[in-house]
């Protein structure tokens, strides 16, 4: 499978370390896997969670509250690009912040608006990360971790694939957490409403989403034809075999 454009979805819970502050060692990773598939001329929106984490070092507020969220997205989202710009920096390349809320893609003249900024960033080069803009809107902070914005940006902004990295390694029949019995999914091609009634079971204090808004984003996207790629974020082998050279070895892949 190749690839012209992919939208890159990193949560929280891998962009942060011991549940304080964020990883470079990760960030280091990501930052790498993307140079390598922009000189393939893959095309690469990375929406990166993790600003909640980045504000809460230098500010250490009760994570607890909605409010005292996104305050500390707020603070952390500059620092998290500060982040992002010093990783692409060593590669020689640019990125830009771009804030969105989920209600922006509704109206087609802001999508269009949108659209018209990626292209252009994409074609000079820039990586474009997204996230949610938490000061008006809080999906991300209350449930989703962007899982769901993810698959809006890929449908709205013409990318094939949404990869997301998470905390777990592919789909499994069952929470493998509590079932030592349950089994990798290596392939989807149908979601049904009965899995998405799952009460969502995110894994960490930071993590908000848990499975089931993965697989609404799974299915939102094959709905439209699109395809979407499950994978562990804490190390990149298995993603980057998929993508670079084509191999699917671990993780969960959701197309028609
Ligand atoms: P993220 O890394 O995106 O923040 P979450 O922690 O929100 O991810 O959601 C992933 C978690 O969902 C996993 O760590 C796992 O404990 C739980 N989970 C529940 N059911 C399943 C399932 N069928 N397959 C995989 N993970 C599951």
């Amino acid at each position: 499978m190749k690839f012209k454009r992919v939208v890159i979805k990193v949560g929280s819970h891998v962009l942060t370390e011991n549940n304080r502050a964020v990883s470079k060692k990760r960030m280091i990773d990501l930052v790498d896997l993307i140079a390598k598939l922009m000189e393939r001329d893959i095309e690469v929106i990375l929406v990166s969670s993790g600003a909640v984490s980045a504000g809460y070092t230098v500010l250490p507020l009760d994570r607890l509250t909605i409010g005292n969220k996104q305050v500390l997205a707020s603070i952390g989202q500059p620092l998290l690009l500060k982040m992002y710009q010093e990783k692409f920096a060593k590669y020689n390349l640019l990125c830009s912040q771009i804030l969105l809320s989920a209600s922006d893609l509704d109206s087609k003249k802001r999508t269009h608006l949108a659209q018209v900024t990626i292209n252009n960033l994409l074609k000079n080069r820039v990586v474009p990360i997204i996230n949610e803009n938490d000061v008006i809107a809080t999906e991300e902070l209350v449930f989703g971790d962007n899982d769901q914005l993810s698959a809006s940006v890929a449908d709205n902004f013409n990318a094939e694939l949404l990869v997301i990295l998470s905390d777990i390694d592919a789909l499994y029949t069952k929470d493998p957490r509590k079932h030592s019995d349950a089994k990798i999914r290596k392939e989807v091609n149908h979601i049904t409403d009965e899995e998405l009634k799952d009460i969502p079971s995110p894994n960490s204090e930071f993590a908000t989403g848990g499975i089931v808004t993965k697989l609404k984003a799974g299915k939102y996207l094959l709905d439209r034809g699109k395809k979407m790629f499950l994978a562990t974020g804490f190390g990149l082998d298995d993603i980057s075999s998929f993508l670079l050279n084509g191999v699917h070895k671990g993780g969960t892949l959701f197309k028609r």
